[in-house]
């Protein structure tokens, strides 16, 4: 990997020229930069920045409002509210210049497990384990790992003595460049004959991805009150799912079946054996129906009643429109 990194690094404006040290503050801030955006984007403005603010005591001094305009369109803004907390804690804790270590990075504001790994790799050559998402697709791949819990102890036990920060950087590459998500150019690849997803071909099956969670199933109890040929719509409150719109009352939706306790009016309501399910992005919802006639003046203040032949014109929402075809009355 480091005859590799070698010949086919990459050019990036963060990084060192071969041989040449680190510069600790771009290293730490290309990092930070690079958490939601992608080298194209971050390039340009990090040149902007570090001839703005070239080091950690400029970055100390800021105007916090310039820091967070400088940042528009880098991501969340709270990673630019710490850069400027934690060169003022550089500056005022450290003498102006970060700690080596992993434990001592990972104590100053915005400094996650993985930037500080990153830091102390390739800023000072520690031999820390540095497992981005490029760097775990390739430990996936080389090991056929099923788990993802396993890429750090396996990506652990690659880290060399011998320029540390040399290697994490090679395989940052080799996953950015050569051991791509799609189509991994493993003819190129220097780690071909040790690569077991390669052997087996089977590489763009790693790294496996998580089984969706199912989304939570919640109960509710749509209520059809009829008046002749109208039925009661409400309008549901503004805030919430459907928030102000046009509805058919029902009650909470819950991880029970909540029954008849919700109904908009005392009535001799029965259960249809129909039953509406609808799938909302962070649930399903399964509903079942609940029929009576009610008095006209019975209804709930807000209520209104429409015409069930032209109920389509209510504009209810899908999950309420499918629930009164499911009465078969419209
Ligand atoms: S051989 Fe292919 S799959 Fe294996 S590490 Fe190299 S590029 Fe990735």
């Amino acid at each position: 990997m480091l005859r590799w990194y070698d010949t086919h690094r990459r050019t990036l404006p963060w990084r060192a020229g071969p041989g040449e040290r680190a510069d600790p503050y771009r290293v730490w801030l290309s990092e930070v930069m690079l958490q939601q955006t992608t080298v194209a984007t971050v390039g340009p403005r990090f040149a902007a920045w570090v001839a703005r603010w070239p080091d950690f005591a400029s970055l100390a001094r800021a105007d916090e409002a310039d820091v967070m305009a400088a940042w528009a369109g880098l991501g969340y803004y709270a990673r630019a509210r710490n850069l400027v907390a934690c060169a003022r804690a550089v500056v005022g804790g450290h003498n102006g210049a970060f700690p080596r270590t992993e434990a001592e990075l990972r104590a100053l504001p915005g400094i996650g497990d993985y930037t500080a790994a990153a830091i102390a790799a390739i800023a000072f050559d520690e031999p820390a384990t540095v497992v981005d998402a490029n760097v775990e697709r390739v430990v996936a791949r080389l090991f056929r790992l099923e788990d993802k819990a396993a890429t750090r102890p396996a990506a652990a036990t690659l880290t060399p003595a011998e320029r540390p920060g040399d290697f994490a950087q090679a395989m940052m590459d080799l996953g950015a460049t050569i051991c791509t998500s799609r189509g991994p150019k493993c003819l190129l690849c220097p780690l071909r004959e040790q690569c077991a997803a390669y052997a087996a071909g089977d590489q763009e099956r790693y790294p496996v991805k998580p089984a969706r969670a199912d989304k939570p199933t919640r109960h509710g109890t749509i209520f059809w009150a009829r008046n002749g040929g109208d039925v009661l719509l409400v309008r549901r409150p503004p805030k919430g799912l459907l928030g102000g719109m046009r509805a058919l009352p029902t009650g909470p939706w819950s991880a029970e079946p909540p029954g008849l306790a919700d109904a908009p009016a005392p009535a001799d309501w029965h259960l249809l054996p129909a039953t509406v399910e609808h799938v909302f992005t962070h649930f399903r919802l399964k509903l079942v129906l609940a029929t009576a006639a009610i008095d006209r003046h019975a209804a709930p203040d807000g209520a209104l009643w429409w015409p069930i032949e032209s109920l389509g014109e209510a504009g209810l929402p899908t999950v309420f429109a499918k629930a009164a075809s499911a009465t078969g009355e419209p």
